[in-house]
């Protein structure tokens, strides 16, 4: 069954509660340094207060573990999307309890509010039937723009939606994640080629299983590539590697060859001594194996060089996950020939996950780009899955 959507629903003077992903990165004076995800919402949140509702929007942001913590206060948040919708955003005290009720019950018909960091209550993340049922009273429609966070079955994506029956939809940004991935899942144009790095090989195994049975082509950079350099008997020196994954790594290789994807690792690779944007550092041929002492930081430009070509015949690209240690500037720049060239191609590219997608904005390259996932965890697991509880329970 398809998710409810928006303009199913009559909005009129309704208390719409609104789950938003407002997570953005904040800088140490509490600034916020990127507004894409308030900015991603807008469409659900001006669409709602044209359609005469009165619009309560929920969110968590950073980490604060169940107890309230001003510097993960929704303060900055409020105030940037008052000056982007240019009308009065009221900040609840909470998102439960007397005084948020009372501010709610007081709204008019196009009103804004927001409500206070949910995960100042512990109760956000273990799931609890109780804060579901304080949250639901604040409204009589439940909207859920939050894709981000739709791979996780906590309170606000999961038991409050329930409570709402067929009065729980998916917003706009919701559908638009959902019809640029869906074609990755069940038809995408041939040749669909994946672009996996960063860190965390374990967390996107899942994935990396699931698209062995959907892509043409798998090219592996960042710190992932080294447990399968390893894992073909090639020394990686002191590079990140995962060595409880080398026989995974083995029959991943293994099923590419049975299955004739062609899977490209680095040619090259730029090392470091260290791991420092000071280190001394150099570009070793992969099949040369890397020094002890010695990690692998980035690809190299052989790499990017060759990539490049072969990611010409793409009609389809989805990309997650940088080729280097990119928060440091010389080793940013497999990520940024990767970002450029994705940026040139004449197919439909779809980038997820923060590192990737920081990439991109930097380099204002953004606007080439088929579809920026506002979702890193959230875009591999649909992936993998094709669908989402946050999603399914829309339905
Ligand atoms: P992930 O969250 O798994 O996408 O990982 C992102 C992180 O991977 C970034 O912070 C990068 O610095 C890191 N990363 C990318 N390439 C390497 C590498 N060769 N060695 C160690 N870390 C890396």
């Amino acid at each position: 069954m398809p998710m409810t959507s928006l303009q199913s629903l009559d909005l009129k003077e309704k208390r719409v509660l609104v789950r938003v992903d407002f997570n953005v990165p904040l800088d140490k004076s509490g600034n916020i340094t990127d507004d894409t995800r308030i900015r991603q919402a807008l469409p659900t949140i001006k669409y709602l207060i044209k359609q005469g509702a009165k619009v309560i929007l929920m969110s968590h942001l950073g980490r604060p573990k169940g107890s309230k913590d001003e510097s993960s206060s929704l303060s900055p948040c409020a105030d940037r999307l008052g000056e982007l919708l240019e009308r009065d955003v009221k900040l609840a005290p909470d998102c439960i309890g007397k005084a948020t009720q009372t501010l709610v019950m007081a709204m008019e018909p196009g009103d804004v509010v927001l409500l206070e960091n949910l995960r100042f209550h512990k109760e956000e993340e273990s799931p609890d039937d109780e804060f579901a049922s304080q949250l639901a009273e604040l409204g009589e429609i439940y909207v859920n723009d939050a894709f981000a966070t739709a791979h996780r079955k906590h309170t606000s994506t999961y038991l409050l939606p329930s409570l709402f029956q067929d009065k729980a939809a998916g917003g706009f940004l919701m559908e638009k994640e959902i019809n640029h991935l869906t074609p990755l899942v069940l038809q995408p144009k041939r040749p669909f080629y994946a672009i996996l790095g960063g860190a965390k090989i374990e967390s996107k195994l899942g994935v990396l299983n699931a698209l062995l049975s959907k892509v043409d082509g798998l090219f592996i950079g960042g710190g992932m590539a080294f447990t399968f350099i390893k894992a073909s008997g090639i020394p990686i020196g002191n590079s990140l590697c995962d060595d409880h994954l080398l026989d995974e790594a083995r029959r991943i290789m293994q099923t590419c060859e049975e299955k004739a994807i062609k899977l490209w690792l680095p040619k090259d690779i730029m090392i470091g001594r260290g791991f420092t944007d000071e280190a001394e550092f150099k570009t070793v041929p992969t099949k040369d194996g890397l020094p002890d002492g010695w990690q692998g930081m980035d690809i190299g430009e052989e790499t990017v060089k060759e990539w490049s070509e072969a990611l010409k015949s793409a009609a389809t690209v989805f990309w997650n996950g940088p080729m280097g240690i990119f928060e440091f500037e010389e080793f940013a720049k497999g990520t940024q020939g990767i970002a450029e060239t994705l940026s040139g191609l004449d197919a439909d590219t779809i980038v997820g996950g923060g590192d990737s997608v920081a990439a991109v904005n930097q380099l204002e390259l953004s606007k080439n780009f088929t579809h920026i996932s506002t979702g890193g965890g959230a875009a591999l697991e649909f992936i993998e899955h094709g669908h989402l509880p946050g999603i399914d329970i829309l339905s």
